[in-house]
């Protein structure tokens, strides 16, 4: 697949290939990726939603006039959720998680590791997946992939039809997510990522919660955490 990195500014990178254009919005304290998807029908979806990512994201969507049908939550770890209460008003769009994550969105600030200094915004997801959902936004079909293991109802998101994973901190570029918070197995994360997303073609492109995208031909061969 042709792709082109463009650096937009300093927060947003635009990935191209044929069909699909991907704004990357990384913002927040742990440097967190947020997705802006969008094809030739000008639909729209968002990959999780950072703090303060919500004035980044609607630039993006005015500049282009997208219409943002869906809001794909990856996990319900805070710094991915933040802005999803926001971005669900200015957008209009669908908030999606699974059923097994919701507990934490309902009550955000009693599941922080540590206090933080701002109070998060609880809601409730307009959808609740339970895996194996396809969700069409504009041409691009989305697959929601149960890969349990650093949260209970983690969730990558496959772009079917375009060989793109979304994988939230289930896998990065070279590390894995991490496994000692509440609700993280490392046994259960590696099974997801051998059984759920190594199965996909080698020239897949993952884009991850933190960090670079990568493929599934460089994690085979490169990631330590995977070739033990
Ligand atoms: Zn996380
Ligand atoms: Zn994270």
């Amino acid at each position: 697949m042709f792709v082109i990195l463009q650096k937009l500014d300093n927060f947003a990178y635009r990935n191209y290939n044929e069909n699909m254009k991907i704004d990357i919005i990384t913002s927040g304290p742990f440097d967190t990726n947020g997705y802006l998807v969008s094809d030739e029908t000008n639909e729209a979806a968002i990959i999780d939603a950072p703090l303060e990512s919500t004035h980044i994201f609607m630039k993006h969507i005015r500049n282009k006039h997208l219409k943002v049908t869906a809001i794909f939550l990856t996990h319900s770890h805070w710094d991915h959720t933040a802005d999803a209460p926001e971005l669900r008003r200015q957008t209009g769009a669908k908030i999606y998680l699974h059923s097994d994550d919701k507990y934490r969105v309902l009550e955000p600030n009693k599941f922080t590791i540590f206090r933080l200094p701002f109070n998060l915004e609880e809601f409730t997801p307009d959808v609740e997946l339970s895996g194996n959902e396809e969700i069409k936004v504009g041409n691009m079909l989305f697959k929601a992939i149960h890969t349990p293991g650093h949260t209970e109802g983690g969730v990558c998101y496959s772009v079917e039809n375009q060989k793109v994973i979304f994988s939230g901190d289930t896998l990065f570029d070279g590390s894995i997510g991490r496994c000692d918070l509440p609700g993280g197995s490392l046994d259960t994360l590696l099974s997801s990522i051998h059984q759920k997303l190594l199965v996909y073609s080698d020239d897949t492109i993952i884009y991850p919660g933190h960090g670079d995208s990568t493929t599934i031909r460089n994690e085979k061969d490169n990631n330590p955490y995977l070739n033990i």
